[in-house]
This record gives C-alpha cells, sequence and structure tokens, in this order.
C-alpha cells in the first residue's frame, strides 16, 4: 500500500465512473424509476445519478431470481462446483480491491485505509470461506427401527431478498449473499441509498466469476419503495435485513401481510463495555475503548457506545479516552493518514448533533468534541465526542446514535454493572476487561449479548457466528450457523 498516497487515490476517484443500472437477470437496466443522486459525504458533491427502483423493478428483479431459482443451473449445481464459482468471485474482488475499497470509501465516507484493509479484507474472505464450506457440510440421516431409514435433509430456501445498510456495504452484503449462494439461493440484492454503488460493482463482478444470469440481482432506490416492495413480495421466500430495528419491525410485518417469508433480523445496538479495576491492561482497555467507538467514525452496529467503568479507575480510563480523542485525525476520507472519515451524509450527522445536543440539555458532561469539524469544505465531518457523568435514564445511555460519541457511567460494584448492561433494549455484543477467570466467565454468562469480547473488542473471524439477542435481532451471520438461514430441513421417512 505504500504507493497510495492522498495523491494517488484522489486522482483515482476523479477516473471512477461507477455507473448507475440495475442489475437485472444478468444485465444492467435503468429502468423507468427515474434516478437519485449519490452524494459523496467527503465534500458534499454529487458522484453520480442511480437507477431509482419502483414496484417494477422489483418485480422484474424478482422474477428472474425466481426462474434461476425455479428452472435454472445454479441450486441443482454440485456443492463444489457452486464453491468454485464464489472462489473465483473471491479472486476478482482481490484483483478489484482498490477500486471497490475507493468506491466504499467515496460513497459512504470511512477512511480508505479502513476500507482497503479491513472492509475490502473481510469481503474477500468472506466469498472464499462459503465457496469452501459449499461442499463440507453433510446431511443426517438418524437411527430409525430397522425397517425404516429416515434422511434430514437441508434443501435451498428458495429466492432471497437482501437488504443491507451503508456502514459496512459490501462486508454486510457478503455476510447475505455468500451463505445464500452457497446454499443454492438466488438473491436479490437492495443496497442502502446513500451507498449503492459498491454493490452494483459486487453484482458485475459476479457476472464475471460465472454465476449465472438471475442468481445475484441488484435494485437501487429507497427503502419505504423498494425495500418495501422486496419485504411484501409473494414470490421472496426469505428476507435477510441488517440496518435499524425501527424498519427490522416493518419487515416482520411485511411478512405477516404477505407470504410470511422468513425474516432473519440483525439490528442496532447499544453494547455495554465494562473495565474492572483489576483489567489485564487499564492503558490497553482505554485505548480500545476509544478505537472502539471512534472506529469508522462511530457507524457500528456493536460500538461500545456505553462504557461502564468502576468508579475506582473510571478518572483514569476517561482521561486517557479524552486524550485520545483529542490526537484522532479527522480528515478527508481519501488521505490514507485518516483515522476518522466523514460520516455518511447530512442528514445523519444532523441527527447525531441532536443526540448530543440532548445530552448537553439532560445534565450529562461534554468531556470533548461535540461538534462540526471541517477538514474539507462541504464534508459532513464530526469531532470525536465524549461524555461522562451519563445517568442510566438519559437518551445517551438508551437510545443508539450510531456515530462517534461515547457516554462514560460509573458503577461501584460487579452486580451492578451487570444490571447496567443489561438495560437496555438491544443485546448485540459486550465487552468485559478483567484478570478473574471466574468473573469473566460468570459475567459473560450473565451478559444478555449475541457476542462478549474479553479483554478485546471486535475480534473474531468467520468461523464465529455474529448477531443479536432482544431487539437487536435474531439468527446469525457468518459461520456454518448462517447456511441455518438460506435452507429449510426437510425429513424423509422411507419405511421399508
Ligand atoms: P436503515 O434501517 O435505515 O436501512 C437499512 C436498509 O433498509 C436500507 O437498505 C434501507 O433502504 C432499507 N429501508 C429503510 N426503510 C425501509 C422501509 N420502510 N421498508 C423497507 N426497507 C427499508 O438503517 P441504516 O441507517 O442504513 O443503517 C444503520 C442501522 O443499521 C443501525 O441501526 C445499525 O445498528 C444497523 N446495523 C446493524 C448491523 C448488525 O449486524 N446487527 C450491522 C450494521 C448496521
Amino acid at each position: 500500500m505504500l504507493e497510495m498516497t492522498h495523491e494517488h487515490w484522489s486522482k483515482r476517484a476523479e477516473g471512477l465512473n461507477p455507473g448507475g443500472a440495475h442489475l437485472i437477470g444478468g444485465s444492467e437496466e435503468a429502468g423507468s424509476g427515474g434516478a437519485f443522486p449519490v452524494v459523496a459525504p467527503r465534500d458534499g458533491r454529487v458522484l453520480t445519478h442511480v437507477a431509482d427502483a419502483g414496484a417494477a423493478e422489483v418485480d422484474a428483479a424478482v422474477a428472474a431470481a425466481r426462474r434461476a431459482f425455479d428452472s435454472g443451473p445454479w441450486p441443482r449445481l454440485a456443492p463444489a462446483e457452486r464453491g468454485r464459482i464464489l472462489i473465483r468471485l473471491a479472486d476478482l474482488l482481490e484483483e478489484h480491491r482498490e477500486e471497490l475499497a475507493l468506491t466504499i470509501s467515496l460513497e459512504m465516507g470511512k477512511p480508505i485505509t479502513d476500507a482497503y484493509a479491513i472492509e475490502l479484507r473481510a469481503v474477500i474472505a468472506t466469498f472464499r470461506w462459503y465457496g469452501q464450506l459449499a461442499d463440507k457440510v453433510a446431511d443426517e440421516s438418524p437411527h430409525t427401527p430397522a425397517d425404516a431409514l429416515a434422511l434430514v435433509t437441508r434443501e435451498p430456501a428458495g429466492v432471497v431478498g437482501a437488504v443491507v445498510p451503508w456502514n459496512f456495504p459490501l462486508t454486510l452484503a457478503g455476510w447475505k449473499i455468500a451463505p445464500a449462494l452457497a446454499a443454492g439461493c438466488t438473491v436479490i440484492l437492495k443496497p442502502s441509498e446513500w451507498s449503492p454503488l459498491s454493490a452494483l460493482l459486487l453484482g458485475r463482478l459476479a457476472g464475471e466469476a460465472g454465476l449465472p444470469p438471475g442468481v445475484l440481482n441488484v435494485v437501487n432506490g429507497a427503502g419505504p419503495v423498494a425495500g418495501r416492495a422486496l419485504g411484501l413480495h409473494p414470490d421472496v421466500d426469505v428476507v435477510a435485513f441488517t440496518g435499524s430495528t425501527a424498519v427490522g419491525r416493518h419487515f416482520l410485518r411485511y411478512a405477516a401481510d404477505s407470504n410470511l417469508k422468513r425474516v432473519w433480523l440483525e439490528l442496532g445496538g447499544k453494547s455495554p463495555n465494562i473495565i474492572l479495576p483489576d483489567a489485564p491492561d487499564l492503558d490497553k482497555a482505554a485505548a480500545t475503548a476509544a478505537w472502539g467507538i471512534f472506529f469508522n467514525q462511530g457507524e457500528m452496529c456493536t460500538a461500545p457506545s456505553r462504557l461502564l467503568v468502576h468508579r475506582s479507575v473510571a478518572d483514569q480510563v476517561t482521561e486517557a479516552i479524552v486524550r485520545r480523542a483529542g490526537q484522532l485525525r479527522v480528515g478527508d476520507p481519501l488521505d490514507p493518514a485518516t483515522e476518522m472519515g466523514a460520516l455518511v451524509g447530512e442528514t445523519h450527522l444532523e441527527r447525531v448533533l441532536g443526540h448530543i445536543s440532548a445530552g448537553v440539555r439532560e445534565g450529562a458532561r461534554l468531556r470533548t468534541g461535540g461538534g462540526r469539524a471541517r477538514p474539507v469544505p462541504g464534508g459532513s465531518y464530526l469531532e470525536p465526542t465524549v461524555f461522562d457523568q451519563v445517568d442510566p435514564g438519559q437518551r445517551l445511555a438508551r437510545e443508539e446514535i450510531f456515530g462517534p460519541v461515547l457516554s462514560v457511567l460509573a458503577f461501584d460494584d460487579l452486580d451492578e454493572a451487570v444490571a447496567l448492561a443489561n438495560a437496555t433494549e438491544y443485546g448485540l455484543a459486550a465487552g468485559l476487561w478483567t484478570s478473574d477467570l471466574s468473573t469473566a466467565h460468570r459475567v459473560s454468562r450473565a451478559l444478555r449479548a449475541g457476542t462478549v469480547w474479553v479483554n478485546c473488542y471486535e475480534e473474531g473471524d468467520l468461523t464465529v457466528p455474529f448477531g443479536g439477542m432482544k431487539q437487536s435481532g435474531n439468527g446469525r451471520d457468518k459461520s456454518v450457523h448462517a447456511l441455518e438461514k438460506y435452507t429449510e430441513l426437510k425429513t424423509t421417512w422411507i419405511q421399508l
């Protein structure tokens, strides 16, 4: 990456022409729904216009996916052959890594270094992992009486509508598409209207990798129009959604009002990060807490946005985080030296600023940040922000902010810490810092969260499942368990 200077990326950005069509049945189509602008949060400029799907385009994409599932080759291919095509797609993503990282950084504002090194690495690894897994799962034949044979098989669940947000546009799409395709399903991807460009590139590369027409379709458009049409469509068998809890509820209603399609939800979070005085390294705990909340501009479903710290070390830890916030380089996402880029856009930035004002009004202490940063004219930047003396009843402690805003709450004993950690409607992730093995086990069991990180945060790989408890969702992405979303169990009982 040495040659990849700010100048290099800025020049490449000028030459980028991502196009903006839908991908339906293997061909790129403008549709009849007009087009919407895609604005770069780094400087507020319009990057391009993208076709805007209405019900007609969604219908066409679902019909293409339905045909590809009901009578196309994909679900009938040998699993190893499906795997080979997914691995080929991983190779193509690797070849196009620069262009994809640049597109993501431009459309949603994350630092190019993170887009290239973290997001693209994850996306490539996801397609490779599920490609390798495709022929390594087996069905069951339970013990039966001597006069019978029973088979329990997993069959592809059908046509999958994947609706995803903008914060990790390709990783989150990949976590759905790769296991769905490995299982033999066909897919309609509806990316966020704030990050549609990278999804189209992925769709093109999938065709180049050998995916038959109609197996992966991409439709762009507004959530309440295109997303809703997918959610209500009678020919969609499964919806795999990542996004806010509010929109997750809509998808459950759409399913109830249509064909009772399976609905898998990866939703919001307000994750607690508990630091005990016996943490193995308090400096590391503080540095990781800061990294966790400011990484990706705080636009992380798993962001450790509630720091629960023992009162005896609260000042020391908070001071260290405030210092780190002051050193953080907020800047142009295309500058490889930038540590925090632009928030996804003005609407979202205004929302986050609203949360900050509410925090000040409700009496929390603003330790640093709280205002716009202006490294590039026209861009949507925010200072890294830390509040302490936050009360558990305040909005800062309860609502998902989805920005670089940390709320620090002090506690006096472990039971209080666990009660505070669980006092949320969400249950996506949690952190815990302690040197005591028993405490580590006891507390991680007591935390109602899909993932608990002990003496680290945001660690893991594709072997472990990811998803939420409570109102953070259901089902799991990643790992072999993701296949459960995209397959149906069938029992065949043969009387001999
Ligand atoms: P969002 O819920 O507004 O949008 C997500 C997707 O749903 C987009 O494609 C959007 O177009 C679509 N959509 C919006 N309104 C819709 C409607 N009425 N009907 C159908 N579809 C609709 O979320 P966002 O702002 O894009 O992303 C931020 C949210 O996503 C946060 O709450 C965050 O926690 C969550 N998230 C969760 C995870 C996870 O894995 N649990 C990961 C990343 C983000």
